[in-house]
């Protein structure tokens, strides 16, 4: 069985529900589909419920009765949009009770419950498989709509960003699915044990899809996008980008994290655990063969290009803490992880030598960090800076660290770059490379490493 994911990229305008269709045909079935809301429309809701106090929930609910039936125009014929104009209502109905009550609430205390929030944010994706499975019954096709509380997706409860719950969520998915042909569960949330919807974070049906392959142990995810495949570097900024046909999870990982957002940092989680490939295709080639653009899975047969993905990200900030003897003395680095620890603040490595330990944190924590370090005292850390107008470009690749000849190439592009980098890293994990370079270049930095690396394939 497959699981296959259609973005909301795939979900844009009048003729994509078709494409999506004849997608769905043409695959073997059982078959899963997960999907995401409409593009664009989980943002509005979530300006919806930020400004509830301007809103007319009468007039928001029928913008989106209107978006969602305008995308069937090429689909379906006035006379048998009845029935789905029905339930598209009807499911409308139930999304504007969650409204009534979070106007309520909010007149009471001022701020609406996270659970009402991450219930209100679901809709965009029930919405979608709702308008999706009615247009397949209409082709007379065997289909049913599962909603992740009744399948079972169980989370940790985190509202906004949980984590799914894989052992748990296995275990139930496995009773709940139906037996139907094809299966629709819309993305982006879960259920927590207590039974509240919680969102997966930003782009989260990734992250569903993912876990939903776990629990069923699919033979593939495949992720449909509007892209033409995984690309060595972002096409805006890099002019002579390449299709990347394979990626190791690892590979994907580090890219995800660091800039590359093709996809929910969370998908790749379930899906190694399983040795489960994703395979990425685009709704604009599909030709009635399935020809996936870019694996992505644990082994690579043949790796013959010098780097996978040259990326970049600006959300990063140092904490550097400096002494003479931070090297030689025991429990230094826990002292200060234990420190960041105890704050919630999350580190995302570490650089060290002998006389510095440099912590890199999102900017955003940044404020909250030099807060409470102003009250706090470390064992032979004399002096604490801070480093901001900074940028990491990761080089990546399954064991880049071990070929001299990428590190040769790496290092004459950055001989080339009008600014000095400020910290180089490599080896914790064997497939990325870091660099910090001043923000003000790291765009130059990106496009001399990718021109050198990337300029002559097979040279190495
Ligand atoms: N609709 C959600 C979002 O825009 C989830 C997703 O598309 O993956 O973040
Ligand atoms: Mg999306």
């Amino acid at each position: 069985m497959r699981v296959v994911k259609f973005g909301g990229s795939c979900l844009k305008e009048p003729g994509d529900l078709r494409k999506v269709i004849e997608i769905i045909e043409k695959y073997e079935k059982p078959l899963i589909v997960v999907v995401s809301a409409l593009h664009g429309v989980t943002l509005e809701l979530e300006r919806s419920v930020e400004n509830l106090k301007f809103i007319d929930v009468e007039i928001f609910i029928e913008t989106l009765f209107r978006r969602h039936l305008k995308l069937l125009q090429d689909v379906v014929t006035p006379s048998t949009t009845t029935r789905i104009e029905r339930k598209l209502r009807e499911r409308l109905e139930e999304l504007k009770e969650k409204y009534e009550l979070a106007m309520e609430t909010f007149r009471i205390l001022g701020e609406i419950p996270e659970e009402l929030y991450d219930e209100i944010l679901s809709y965009g994706e029930r919405l979608t498989s709702l308008l999706l499975k009615e247009l397949l019954l209409l082709k007379g096709e065997e289909c049913e709509e599962v909603l992740p509380e009744n399948a079972g997706l169980i989370t940790d409860g985190t509202f906004g960003n949980a984590f799914v719950d894989l052992i748990e969520s296995a275990k139930r998915l496995k009773r709940n699915i139906p037996s139907s042909r094809i299966t629709i569960i819309p993305g982006f949330y879960g259920v927590s044990r207590e039974g509240h919807i919680t969102l997966l974070g930003k782009e989260g049906s990734d992250y569903s899809a993912a876990a939903i392959a776990y629990c069923v142990d699919a033979d593939s995810l495949d992720v449909w996008k509007d892209v033409p495949g995984f690309m060595s570097g972002d096409p805006d900024i890099i002019e002579e980008v390449v299709l990347i046909p394979h990626l190791t999870y690892s590979e994907a990982l580090e890219l995800s994290y660091f800039g590359a957002r093709i996809f929910h940092p969370l998908t790749m989680e379930p899906l190694m655990k399983k040795s489960i490939p994703i395979r990425l295709f685009n709704i604009n080639e599909f030709f009635g063969v399935f020809e996936p653009n870019t694996i992505i899975s644990g082994d690579e047969p043949i790796a013959f290009l010098p780097a996978k993905g040259v990326t970049f990200t600006d959300d990063i900030a140092v904490v550097k803490f400096e002494g003479g003897e931070v090297g030689r003395r025991p429990g230094i680095l826990s002292e200060i992880s234990g420190f960041f620890g105890k704050h919630g603040i999350n580190i995302k490595f570490v650089i060290t030598s002998q006389t510095s330990i440099n912590v890199i944190l999102a900017k955003q924590d940044l404020k909250q960090c030099a807060d409470v370090l102003k009250e706090t005292k470390f064992s032979f850390v004399e002096k604490v800076t801070y480093l901001t107008n900074l940028s990491l470009v990761a080089v990546v690749r399954e064991g880049i660290v071990n070929n001299q000849n990428a590190l040769i190439r790496i290092l004459d592009a950055l001989k080339r770059v009008n600014a000095s980098v400020e910290m180089l890293s490599g080896g914790a994990s064997g497939s990325s490379i870091y660099i910090l370079a001043p923000s003000a270049n790291r765009l130059e930095v990106v496009r001399k490493i990718h021109r050198e690396l990337f300029c002559t394939l097979y040279s190495h």
